[in-house]
């Protein structure tokens, strides 16, 4: 029987290194189940090129390869989560990266009677992780990713009515990379052991292809909602 997973409210957290796999997972699963998609590196770049106040504070911690500061982080996303379209649930990638974003998350969940529903763990060796974001093209237009797993359209990227222009991101560069890699194992790494002592991680291997991937991911959430 095919259930129709679009029927359920969804707060979906995606873990997982730089490299991961997070935002591609995201765009399909965002597809699949008619939510909407969260990236808050996407919502600091967007700052960046409009030239905000947040973007020009972000833009000195992103090119480092830190992380923003918690107070800051979790106001910008606190904002966009009580944007309408966050009605029918969303999935967040890159948010939370800290335990302190975590417990702010849950609080701002809690008082709108809802909460996470599934923790997805999109597990990758570090020297995969390393190749991919080596390789990984980002597009302007959709912020689709390109990279190891496929390879970049030659005339700018083709994903559904987009023809955005595609080009490396400036954090992608090998120092930027190994920092953000180890800011990654330090910081984030522990909400693996969050989600986990609350019965909401779903551990997947990212080392498939992407499709390979979505698939276990819908499993993983067909399972959350108890249809595993
Ligand atoms: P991403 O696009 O998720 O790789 O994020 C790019 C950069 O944005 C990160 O390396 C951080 O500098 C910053 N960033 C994104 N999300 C967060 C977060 N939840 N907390 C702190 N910094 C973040």
């Amino acid at each position: 029987m095919r259930v129709d997973l679009r029927a359920y409210w969804h707060g979906i957290i995606l873990i997982g290194a730089p490299g991961a796999g997070k935002g591609t997972q995201a765009v399909l699963l965002s597809k699949a189940l008619g939510v909407i998609h969260i990236s808050s590196g996407d919502l600091f770049r967007e700052n960046i090129s409009g030239g905000t106040p947040l973007g020009k504070l972000a833009k000195s911690y992103i090119d480092r390869g830190d992380l923003v500061p918690d107070d800051v982080t979790i106001g910008m996303v606190k904002d966009r989560l009580s944007q309408p379209d966050c009605a029918a649930g969303f999935i967040l990638d890159g948010f939370p990266r800290t335990v302190p974003q975590a417990d702010a998350l849950a609080e701002v969940l809690e008082s709108l009677n809802k909460r996470v529903t599934v923790a997805p763990y999109i597990r990758v060796r570090d020297t995969m992780l390393l190749e991919r974001l080596t390789h990984r093209w980002t597009c302007r237009g959709c912020g689709a990713v390109f990279g190891a797993m496929s390879l970049p359209p030659r005339d700018g990227c083709k994903q559904d009515v987009c023809d955005g222009e595609l080009y490396r991101r400036p954090d992608d560069n090998p120092e930027t990379q190994r920092k953000r890699i180890e800011v990654y194992l330090k910081n984030t790494a522990p909400l693996i052991d969050y989600y986990r002592s609350k019965g909401l991680l779903e551990e997947i291997s990212g080392e498939h292809t992407v499709e390979h991937v979505h698939r276990l991911m819908m499993d993983a959430i067909r399972k959350s909602v108890g249809l595993g």
